[in-house]
């Protein structure tokens, strides 16, 4: 008898999708993808798609509704397509988890105690963590032997100084857990492991990293760990985003509270889904849309954009006290040489520019010689970010994730 793969499942759920990878346990631990997929249209027209890594189709098909109306549910129709393709069960499951509140810093075996502490931050990321936590309760109840590992977008930024997460509010709301968190924390720390790699002048400097893809936002860091974040208490602050606003003045939500009667379900869904590059453009939340746009709005949309990132280095820079790299990433970043142009020409005053042929092909270095900040492209993987946490915490504690 051959011996089964080892193998660990990553799994990311939204309120409609479960996006699934398997990665093969390679000898030296070294992981690689063997395949992606998702169930998408959850509740509505339940669709399983699944590619191998080499891009071979493996399943593509519609799901009964009954089979998939909600998160748990499908979770089970992922689960049989799993154990009908596979040769045994995964040795441990990793998840993307929004929010792991104030105290997780690092990722965590999961089990009935620390699923309830997580669950207390549902109020946090109402949008997100319900949805992240339904596979994890299911399997926790189905499969009680299998680890399971919660991997936060939060983590990542809890090394921030106490300034940083501030809001000037009263005490008792920081000691409630209002506080500035940050998310895209994997993708950030996937990009600061590749930067010793990829980029070993600028590795241990001040480096900025713009995740700009359907959600946006910036990390400052500092010998590869971040110091200061764009993203706040929610994953609206900061940079204007596809349907989301970015920073905004409160008083505006006030305003559209007193004189639209707007309630905080209108509201969520205003700022969540109307606003942003959507909203400012009037044509569509993609950037690849509006870049072939001979709209004037489009291109008012992409110039606020692009400002608004100019702004924000100069705020992270602060906080950094000065810059040596600046890094792209995610599907704007790691794929629109325009944008990236009209950021380092806005910036060209802190001694930015680009190779305009290194530029074009997506780098990976695609500052010019003579530029003072180093400029790079490098694309985000944090579903391997999350494999590799969970295959170090099985190495660590075994498969029954005992501490
Ligand atoms: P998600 O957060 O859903 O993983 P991605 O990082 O894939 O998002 O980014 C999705 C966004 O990237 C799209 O909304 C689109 O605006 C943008 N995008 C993807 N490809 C390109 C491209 N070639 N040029 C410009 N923008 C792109």
């Amino acid at each position: 008898m051959t011996a089964v793969a080892e193998t660990i499942l990553v799994l990311n759920a939204g309120s409609s999708s479960i996006k699934f990878e398997l990665f093969d346990v390679a000898p030296g631990d070294r992981l690689a993808s063997r395949f992606s997929g998702q169930i998408e249209g959850i509740g509505v027209r339940p669709h399983l798609y699944a590619r191998q890594a080499g891009g071979e189709t493996l399943v593509d098909r519609t799901v009964a509704l009954e089979e998939a109306a909600d998160v748990e549910r499908a979770m089970g129709v992922v689960e049989a397509w799993l154990a009908e393709t596979l040769d045994g069960p995964p040795a441990a499951v990793g998840h993307r988890v929004v929010h792991g509140g104030p105290v997780h810093a690092a990722p965590t075996a999961v089990d009935e105690r620390v699923l309830a502490t997580l669950e207390t931050f549902v109020p946090l990321a109402p949008l997100h963590q319900a949805n992240n936590l339904a596979p994890i309760r299911s399997l926790l109840r189905r499969r009680p032997g299998l680890l399971q590992v919660a991997c936060f977008d939060t983590a990542f930024h809890r090394g921030h100084g106490e300034l940083a997460d501030r809001f000037a509010i009263p005490e008792a709301l920081w000691e409630e857990g209002i506080r500035r968190y940050g998310f895209h924390g994997l993708s950030y720390e996937y990009i600061a492991s590749r930067l010793p790699e990829l980029a070993p002048e600028i590795a241990r400097g001040r480096v900025i990293v713009a995740h700009l893809g359907s959600g946006c936002s910036m990390c400052a860091l500092r010998e590869g760990r971040s110091v200061e974040s764009t993203m706040g208490f929610t994953a609206l602050d900061g940079l204007p985003m596809g349907t989301r606003p970015g920073q905004l003045d409160a008083g505006v939500v006030l305003h559209l509270m007193r004189a639209k009667g707007m309630d905080a379900t209108a509201l969520e869904r205003f700022l969540y889904h109307e606003c942003g590059l959507k909203g400012l453009s009037g044509l569509s939340n993609d950037v690849r849309v509006l870049l072939a746009s001979e709209d004037p709005r489009a291109k008012r949309a992409l110039d606020f954009f692009t400002y608004k990132i100019a702004q924000m280095t100069g705020w992270l820079a602060a906080a950094l006290e000065g810059l040596d790299g600046f890094v792209f990433t995610a599907g704007i970043g790691e794929n629109a040489p325009t944008i990236r142009e009209a950021v380092a020409h806005r910036l060209a005053w802190l001694g930015m520019s680009l190779d305009p042929r290194a530029n074009a092909v997506h780098g990976p270095l695609i500052s010019a010689p003579a530029s003072r900040i180093r400029v790079y492209v490098i694309p985000t993987d944090e579903e391997l970010m999350i494999a590799r946490h969970t295959l170090a915490i099985l190495r660590r504690c075994g498969p029954e994730g005992a501490a």
